[in-house]
């Protein structure tokens, strides 16, 4: 079965599954994202942060895909530099990737404490309207600093990307979206591996009942759900199980017994209001 297309609110569509690369190294992101199309993905989720998009934009280059039917994301990373000139740092990453222009450009952080969250905003305003990116949107922002953005500026982002997983399932975040039209990407989405997530009994459960993997299983939530998802995997035969997630069904019973699983202590990053 193929990844489903969502349709953002900019009338552009996005890949529900998409290949992360927070932590690979620049020296083998190339060949991990070759995999990663070779498998079947379309999507890559990178950003400046993550120092390999030169690796990931040699693979896309390098692809037998046509450029549209390929979905990249990167991110304006939220130092004083980047911030200074987000024109400049999306032209940077646009010539690491040897791409005109990326799909989807975020801002990386909201960082209240800089208090530069509506400024970076803005500037992805204007790079979309200068055809940088296609659709825009931000991570991490905390809803008092998104609400801001939006109020400020009278545009929602099309993609908010936030970490979301069964211990954390970031509900009220997810309810403004959906009034606000705006698509929730999950990162962190099988939990870093920072919890026992993939060991708890309500997936491995379910996971026996499919013949599936626990991982599948989490991702499959995450689809059932509407959210766009971005698992990163360097192991080859994980770069495919976790496309595969895309095939599985999970029933209403079995996605109730996932959504029981949330904590008011499930975060595992960094807290975007604080950080
Ligand atoms: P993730 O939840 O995707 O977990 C990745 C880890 O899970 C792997 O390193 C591996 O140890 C394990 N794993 C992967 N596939 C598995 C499988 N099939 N079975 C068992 N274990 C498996 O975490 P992530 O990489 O942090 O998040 C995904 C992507 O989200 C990132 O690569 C990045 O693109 C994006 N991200 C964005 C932000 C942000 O601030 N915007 C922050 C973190 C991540």
């Amino acid at each position: 079965m193929p990844v489903p297309a969502l349709p953002l609110p900019d009338g552009t569509t996005i890949p529900q599954l998409g290949y992360g690369v927070f932590l690979v190294e620049n020296e083998i992101a190339a060949d991990v994202t070759d995999r990663a199309l070779a498998a079947g993905y379309r999507h890559v989720d990178t950003a400046t942060r993550y120092d390999n998009e030169e690796g990931v934009g040699r693979a896309l280059r390098n692809a037998a895909v046509p450029r549209e039917d390929l979905f990249v994301t990167t991110k304006l990373w939220n130092d004083a530099h980047a911030h200074d000139d987000a024109i400049a740092a999306c032209e940077a990453s646009l010539d690491r990737l040897g791409l005109d222009q990326v799909d989807l450009y975020l801002v990386h952080w909201a960082a209240p404490s800089q208090g530069r969250y509506v400024e970076a905003w803005r500037a992805l305003i204007e790079i979309r309207e200068r055809g940088l990116a296609r659709s825009i949107g931000v991570a991490n922002y905390p809803l008092p600093q998104l609400e801001e953005a939006i109020d400020a500026t009278g545009v929602a982002p099309a993609v908010h990307q936030i970490e979301l997983h069964p211990y954390f399932q970031q509900r009220e975040l997810r309810e403004f979206h959906a009034r606000h039209g705006i698509v929730t990407e999950s990162w962190g989405p099988l939990g870093q591996g920072k919890s026992d997530l993939l060991e708890n009994p309500a997936i491995t459960d379910v996971a026996a009942a499919h013949d599936a993997s626990p991982a599948q299983v989490v991702l499959a939530w995450h689809l059932a759900h509407g959210l766009v998802t971005i698992p990163k995997s360097v192991t080859p035969s994980r770069i495919v199980e976790n496309l595969a997630a895309a095939e599985l069904t999970l029933t209403a019973e079995e996605l109730a017994a996932i959504d029981d699983l949330d904590r008011p202590d499930g975060r595992g990053g960094a807290d975007p209001a604080t950080r």
